[in-house]
C-alpha cells in the first residue's frame, strides 16, 4: 500500500487533519476528524478495559507468575520541575542537532544519511567565507570527495539526483560519478570533514554546524515567575506522574504488590524532524503501565508482560506478519534496564524490512523509585559529583520520601522492581489504519466486479458499527430503518443513510470500516427481516429485525 493514498483517504474521509490547516498546518501536529476520534478511543477504551477495569485480580491468567492487581490514575501534564531532574529528562533526554546556516533548517545527526562522491577528478569549492564558522575555517579550499546528504523519503536515489545536480552531469554522464562505501548517517562521519560536506538541503558545502545537544522538552513558565523558579516543562512521557503518586496510591487504596498503575494521557516532545504522518508528532497520546513487583519476581513479569501486550495488539487486528516482538540487543538497553523489547509495525514508509516501534516494554529495575528517592542518577548516566543548580542546592536532590514497600503479609521492606508497557496510541492507531487499507474487488449493483477500497477494521476498534439503509425512500421502509437506527445508537455509533444507489452506500461504508450494513427491502414490511452484509467476506444473510441490535452487538463485542 502507497502511504500517498491512506494520507488522502484520512483526509477525504474525515480520520485526521493537519493541525491549524487554514493557517497552513503546524509541523508535527495533528486532529483527528469525527471518524479518527472515534477509531483512536475505541483503542484506548480497549486498552483501558483490558488492561484495568475488565482485569480479573482473582484469578492467575494465562503465563503470569500470581494474581495481580491494576489501577488507573491521571496525572497532571505539568509536574514539579525537580520530577524530571531526577528521572533523567533534564540532562539526558536529548537528541543530537546539527543547523544548516545557510538552509536555516535543522535535522537529527542521526537522521541525515549521506555517501561519499567524487566525480572524474573535477574539484568541489569548500564553504564560502561568511559561512565559514570556526571549525571551518578553510576558506578558499577545494576537495575531490565530497559528502553528499539527504533526509528525504527515499535517500538514496535523492543523494545521487543531488550529486549529480552538484558535480552539473547529466543523466548520460552519470558513470563519471563515483561513489566511495555504502550510505552512511552522519553521526558516522569525522565532524572536521564537515566542511566537506553538502547538507540536505543547501546548495553549498560547509554549511551543517557542529552537532549539539538539543533537550526535546518543551518548557513552559508557570504564573508570572519569571527565570528558573517559574520554569516548567509539559511531561514528554506520561510515567513519572504514576512514579512520584506510587506511595499515594498503595496509602489510599488496599492494592498490594504485585500490582499495575495505568495512565492514558498527552505527552509531549519537540522532535526535531516530526515525520511520517502521526507517527513522530511532537504532542501524541501514551498509554502507560508502571507494574510494581518484587525484585525477585521480576524477570517472570518482564516475560509475561511483553507477551501479554503482543497478543493484545494481535487481538486489536493487527494479526498479520507485518507486528513484530524484537528484544533489544544489550548495547541498546538503557542503563539501568535489564530487558527491553519492542513491539513494532513494518509501516508502509519505511523501507523494506524496517520496522517502527509501537510500544517498549521495558525492565527498569528499581532506577524510578529510587531516583525520586534519593535523587541519585546512575554513576553511568551523570557525575558522581553532585551538582548544583542556581539556587546553591543540589540539582538532583531526591523528594526525601520512602518510596518503599513493606508486604503486609511477610513484613518483608523493598523497593519494587518495575515492569513498563509503554504504548502510544497515536502510533497504533496509525499502525491499525495501515493494516485496515485494502483494495480488492466486489461486483455492483449490476453484479459486475469492480475494484473495491475498505478499511478493515477489526469491529472492536471500527469507528461506526453498523449502517442502516432503506432500499428505497419510500413504502414505509425509512420509517422502519429509521427506528432500527435509533436503537443501535443507544448502543453505538450508527449511521444512517437513503442517499443513492444501495451498492454505492455499501461503498461508502467500506471506504470508512463500518462492519456491518443493514439494509430494509419490501421483504421487512412482510416478515420482518432484513438483510445483514458483512464488509469482509460480503456474505449478506437474512435476520430478524428484532434481533438486528443484538446481533450486531454480539458480533462487535465478539461475546
Ligand atoms: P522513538 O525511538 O521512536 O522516538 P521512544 O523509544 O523514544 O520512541 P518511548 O519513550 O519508549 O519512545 O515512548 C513510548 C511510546 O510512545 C512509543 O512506543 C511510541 O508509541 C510513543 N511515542 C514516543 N514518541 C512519539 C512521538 N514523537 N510521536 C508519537 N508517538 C510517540
Amino acid at each position: 500500500m502507497e502511504m500517498e493514498k491512506l494520507v488522502s483517504l484520512c483526509r477525504r474521509r474525515g480520520f485526521l487533519f493537519q493541525s491549524s490547516e487554514i493557517y497552513g498546518g503546524l509541523n508535527g501536529f495533528w486532529d483527528y476528524g469525527p471518524l479518527g476520534v472515534e477509531l483512536k478511543r475505541n483503542l484506548k477504551d480497549a486498552w483501558w478495559r483490558d488492561m484495568v477495569s475488565a482485569h480479573d485480580d482473582l484469578d492467575t491468567l494465562a503465563g503470569a507468575p500470581s494474581p495481580y492487581e491494576m489501577v488507573g490514575l491521571d496525572c497532571t501534564i505539568i509536574m514539579h520541575p525537580q520530577v524530571w531532574k531526577n528521572s533523567g529528562h533534564h540532562d539526558l533526554f536529548v537528541d543530537e542537532m546539527v543547523d544548516c546556516r545557510e538552509s536555516k533548517k535543522r535535522y537529527r545527526y542521526d537522521q541525515v544519511l549521506g555517501r561519499w562522491a567524487s566525480c572524474d577528478g573535477k574539484k568541489s569549492q569548500g564553504p564560502p567565507k561568511q559561512l565559514s564558522g570556526p571549525t571551518f575555517d578553510v576558506k578558499g579550499a577545494e576537495y575531490d570527495k565530497i559528502f553528499v546528504t539527504s533526509i528525504g523519503e527515499e535517500p538514496e536515489s535523492e543523494i545521487e539526483r543531488r550529486a549529480m545536480k552538484h558535480f552539473k552531469l547529466r543523466a548520460k554522464d552519470a558513470d563519471k560519478l563515483s561513489w566511495d562505501g555504502p550510505a552512511v548517517t552522519l553521526d558516522k562521519i569525522n565532524v572536521a570533514d564537515f566542511d566537506k560536506t553538502l547538507g540536505p538541503d543547501a546548495t553549498g558545502l560547509g554549511t551543517l554546524t557542529e552537532p549539539r545537544d538539543f533537550n526535546l522538552m518543551f518548557p513552559t513558565t508557570i504564573g508570572a515567575l519569571a527565570g528558573e523558579e517559574g520554569r516548567a516543562f509539559l511531561r514528554p512521557e506520561t510515567a513519572q506522574g504514576i512514579f512520584v503518586n506510587f506511595k499515594n496510591v498503595i496509602d489510599s487504596t488496599r492494592v498490594r504488590v504485585p500490582v499495575g498503575i495505568a495512565q492514558v494521557g498527552k505527552s509531549f516532545r519537540n522532535e526535531i524532524t516530526p515525520r511520517n504522518f502521526t507517527f513522530r508528532s511532537r504532542e501524541f497520546e501514551q498509554m502507560e503501565i508502571e507494574f510494581f513487583c518484587h525484585p525477585d519476581e521480576s524477570r517472570k513479569w518482564y516475560e509475561y508482560w511483553r507477551n501479554r501486550r503482543m497478543a493484545w495488539w494481535q487481538e486489536m487486528g493487527l494479526a498479520g506478519d507485518r507486528l513484530i516482538l524484537r528484544d533489544h540487543h544489550a548495547d541498546e538497553l538503557s542503563h539501568y534496564s535489564t530487558g527491553t523489547a519492542d513491539i513494532e509495525y513494518a509501516f508502509p514508509f519505511l523501507p523494506e524490512g524496517e520496522y517502527g516501534e509501537l510500544e517498549g516494554i521495558a525492565h527498569r529495575g528499581d532506577f524510578d523509585l529510587r531516583s525520586h528517592m534519593e535523587g541519585k542518577l546512575d554513576p553511568n548516566s551523570c557525575p558522581l559529583t553532585v551538582q548544583l543548580g542556581e539556587d546553591g542546592k543540589p540539582l538532583h536532590r531526591g523528594s526525601g520520601k520512602d518510596l518503599t514497600y513493606r508486604d503486609e503479609v511477610t513484613n518483608e521492606r523493598f523497593t519494587p522492581h518495575v515492569i513498563e508497557p509503554s504504548a502510544g496510541a497515536d502510533r497504533g492507531a496509525l499502525a491499525i489504519l495501515c493494516e485496515a487499507y485494502t483494495e480488492d474487488t466486489a461486483p455492483d449493483d449490476k453484479g459486475k466486479e469492480q475494484t473495491r477500497l475498505s478499511m478493515k477494521f477489526h469491529p472492536r476498534i471500527a469507528p461506526i458499527k453498523a449502517a442502516v439503509f432503506p432500499l428505497v425512500k419510500k413504502d414505509g421502509m425509512p420509517e422502519v430503518a429509521k427506528d432500527l437506527y435509533r436503537a443501535l445508537k443507544k448502543k453505538f455509533p450508527a449511521f444512517y443513510d437513503e442517499k443513492g444507489a444501495v451498492g454505492r452506500r455499501y461503498r461508502r461504508q467500506d471506504e470508512v470500516g463500518t462492519p456491518y450494513c443493514i439494509t430494509v427491502d419490501g421483504q421487512t414490511l412482510d416478515d420482518k427481516t432484513v438483510t445483514l452484509r458483512d464488509r469482509d467476506s460480503l456474505e449478506q444473510v437474512r435476520i430478524r429485525l428484532d434481533d438486528a441490535v443484538e446481533e450486531i452487538e454480539r458480533r462487535v463485542t465478539g461475546d
